[in-house]
């Protein structure tokens, strides 16, 4: 899968946007540090996709179809393309990422088209679950995909295999917004019929779309606002980064021999409540619900080894099942090398016993050697002793009395 990364591009708005209508959903330090969100587009290519980018933030983020033909470089493959922009509507930032997948429904069999998206998605968790799991969780990038434009052709119809395969895989990683593609090229009555179809095969799959969240305690006013936009769903939009004139006034819209289709007027299409529901009220819902619920789901599911591969062609892989193995084994060879260690120390142990054993006999020996030597002396001295009182003149008594008497003469 090629990941082109287009540099960022500093494009001035043409118009009103909305988006510094921001603050109002969030506290007001994020304000300072500038917005951040992530939008991803997919479609068969020529369904509008760049022309809707540009028209919903009015900017020429991307080139148009012209230049496009001009780089004749048609995908052979899903391709990814990022381009990002930092844009600013009265003090207000955002730096806004699109991800477009060109070749997506190209091609003679487009079976494993949805894959390169999802990967993509699940690639981008991976690396904003790597950032969290660092020491230093500071400076945390968010590069997830917050919302995905799913974008649906004016066929009037039904949805397409290839719409429900992508839709099916998608549900559940992914804010999932579908979008009825050039629908001024629909009337009204095949609108109408088309979104009801579109809603019965998506209830019918069980395929869970971006559902604007309804809360009880919410004003009447944002109650019913939320109430608009979800009765669009899926919108049937227009785009056009073109103005025409429509009773001497400028619109931006699309001219047929019949009329002018405006892009910003509710009654044409669902361009106003798209643009409303994805920049001015429910931008930071949307990025909530990726973090709290899809993103947190898809990281339970990966440390629970649900449904994940490792690459090593072992096929899905536990990673709490890994983590017991890897503990027993662990736990295992401590024990051996505890054992060991008993063995040594109770072999060492023994031998300097045996060693103090055996001074010991050395010294009892050497002191009855010792006590049976001085017995030796002792009687030979006694002996000589009885020998010298008994048998020899000149007793040191009898010298006395000698030198007495020679004294005494
Ligand atoms: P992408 O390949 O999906 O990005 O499609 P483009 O945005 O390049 O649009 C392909 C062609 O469709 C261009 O000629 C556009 O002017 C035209 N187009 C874009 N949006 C609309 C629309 O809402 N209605 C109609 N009728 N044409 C559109």
């Amino acid at each position: 899968m090629a990941d082109v990364a287009i540099p960022v591009v500093k494009p001035k708005l043409a118009g009103y946007v909305g988006f510094h209508n921001l603050p109002n959903q969030v506290h007001r330090k994020s304000v300072k540090k500038g917005f951040q969100f992530t939008l991803m587009v997919v479609g068969e290519s020529g369904l509008g996709k760049s022309t809707l980018v540009n028209t919903l933030f009015n900017t020429s983020l991307y080139p148009g179809k012209e230049a496009k033909e001009l780089s004749g470089e048609t995908p052979k493959t899903v391709e990814i393309q990022t381009i990002s922009a930092d844009i600013e509507e009265n003090g207000v930032k955002l730096k806004l990422t699109v991800i477009d997948t060109p070749g997506f429904g190209d091609f003679v069999n487009n079976e494993d088209s949805w894959r390169p998206i999802l990967e993509n998605i699940e690639a981008r968790y991976d690396a904003y679950l790597e950032q969290e799991n660092r020491v230093n969780r500071k400076r945390i990038v968010d590069t997830r995909v917050h919302s995905c434009l799913y974008f649906i052709a004016p066929t009037g119809h039904s949805l397409k295999p290839l719409d429900i395969e992508f839709m099916r895989r998608l549900a559940g990683r992914v804010n999932l917004i579908p979008v009825i593609a050039k629908s001024d090229t629909l009337t009204e009555d095949e609108i109408k019929a088309f979104k009801i179809r579109i809603l019965e095969d998506i209830a019918f799959h069980k395929i869970q779309i971006y559902q604007p969240p309804q809360y009880e305690n919410d004003d009447p006013e944002t109650i019913q606002e939320n109430r608009d936009i979800i009765s669009r769903i899926p919108f049937a939009i227009v785009g056009s980064d073109k103005e025409v004139e429509v009773n001497g006034k400028k619109v931006r819209g699309r001219k047929y021999p019949w009329g002018v289709i405006e892009v910003d007027n509710e009654e044409h299409c669902d361009f106003v409540k798209l643009r409303q529901m994805l920049i001015r009220t429910h931008m930071e819902e949307l990025k909530e619900y990726t973090n709290e619920v899809l993103y947190e789901s898809y990281r339970m599911q990966k440390l629970a080894g649900v449904g994940l591969d490792d690459g090593s062609g072992a096929g899905n892989v536990n990673p709490l099942a890994k983590f017991e193995e890897e503990r027993i084994a662990h736990e295992q060879k401590m024990a051996k090398m505890e054992a060991e260690m008993k063995a040594v120390f109770q072999q060492k142990v023994a031998e300097k016993e045996a060693k103090l054993k055996q001074s010991e006999e050395e010294l009892y020996a050497r002191h009855r050697e010792m006590k049976e030597q001085l017995e030796k002396q002792r009687l030979e001295l006694e002996e000589k002793k009885k020998r010298l009182e008994s048998g020899r003149p000149g007793t040191p008594e009898k010298t006395k009395t000698k030198k007495g008497g020679l004294f005494n003469k």
